[in-house]
């Protein structure tokens, strides 16, 4: 494809290493798992590989180690239709995110940052023709926060609109210093990351709060599982999105194929109301199938 991207994901990508384990191991013990499976993943790559399997230009700005999942990484996004003109390498390891699952299906996952963590603000110069020139830019916190909040001063600058998803979540002291939120439209996130900033209290009080944050959001994205999602934008009332009723199967990943799935078609023209029905059908086709980019739909899998 010629030219730049129109929607640009700058973000994170990792290794996933999954082993099933009958039980987790207590601090101090060792267990016996099962084989071990290693999948493409990170929040930033999820998020382009959605968009691009839903028929996206979208480029992914991200960093990969020198090593075989930095290769593996490389390949799966070209594989997948994702544009790699932004990806660079660095001498050392990939992101890494080591994951256990028992049988009960709850997981626990330790990230070893790896290159994701030397994606620095500086490197946001060379960055300023590709997000110059995309329609959006979308962006999650699994790089260094500085990097992010860059990357935001340049949209601005650009008249770029900004979807960022505030996850892994983080406190509402974090989440309004500086930049980072009065370019967001939207700010899309999930109900733990609502109340993670909001405190206690359910959907729609946590929403009610951050349409109050000083600076707050331009538009509001609140998913809720089964439920769909809530948009708020400007003073309008909430509207709700139901998402159609599917059999779930695995919910990870669920958010990123529905963030990178609305941040494709705000890039397409879209309205956001139109975007997010569209992501709610995204977001429900993800959970039908196990793993995360490998449950993402292509447009004819939509329900
Ligand atoms: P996360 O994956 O970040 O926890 P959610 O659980 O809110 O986020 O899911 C994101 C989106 O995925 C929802 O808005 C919805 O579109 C879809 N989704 C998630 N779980 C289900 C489900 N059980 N049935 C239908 N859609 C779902």
């Amino acid at each position: 494809m010629n030219g730049p991207a129109r929607l640009l994901v700058v973000g994170s990508i990792n290794a996933d290493l999954v082993v099933r384990v009958p039980a987790h191991p207590r601090p101090g013990e060792t267990v016996l798992g099962g084989d071990l499976a290693v999948h493409p993943g990170g929040k930033g790559a999820n998020q382009a590989v959605a968009a691009a399997r839903l028929g996206a230009d979208v480029a992914l700005a991200g960093r990969v180690g020198d090593d075989d999942h930095g290769r593996m990484l490389l390949a799966t996004l070209r594989r997948e239709g994702v544009r790699t003109e932004a990806m660079r390498t660095f001498p050392g390891s990939s992101g890494v995110a080591l994951i256990t699952v028992d049988d009960a299906g709850e997981n626990t996952i330790t990230v070893a940052p790896g290159a994701n963590a030397r994606f620095a603000p500086t490197d946001v110069t060379d960055l300023a023709p590709a997000i110059e020139a995309a329609a959006v830019v979308s962006l999650q916190l699994e790089i260094p926060l500085d990097t992010v909040r860059a990357v935001i001063e340049r949209c601005e600058a650009a008249h770029t609109r900004v979807v960022l998803n505030p996850s892994p979540a983080v406190s509402r002291d974090v989440l309004t210093s500086g930049t980072l939120l009065r370019a967001c439209d939207p700010l899309v996130l999930n109900e733990h990351e609502a109340t993670t900033i909001a405190g206690d209290g359910d959907a729609r009080e946590a929403l009610k709060l951050l349409r109050a944050l000083d600076p707050s959001p331009r538009s509001i994205v609140l998913t809720l599982g089964s439920a769909g999602a809530l948009i708020a934008e400007a003073d309008a009332e909430p509207v709700h999105i139901a998402a159609p009723p599917v059999t779930a199967v695995d919910t990870t990943g669920a958010g990123d194929a529905f963030t990178g799935a609305l941040a494709w078609r705000l890039a397409a023209g879209d309205a956001l109301p139109a975007a997010t029905r569209y992501a709610v059908r995204a977001g429900a086709a993800a959970v039908r199938r196990a793993g995360a980019q490998s449950s993402y739909p292509t447009p004819d899998e939509l329900p």
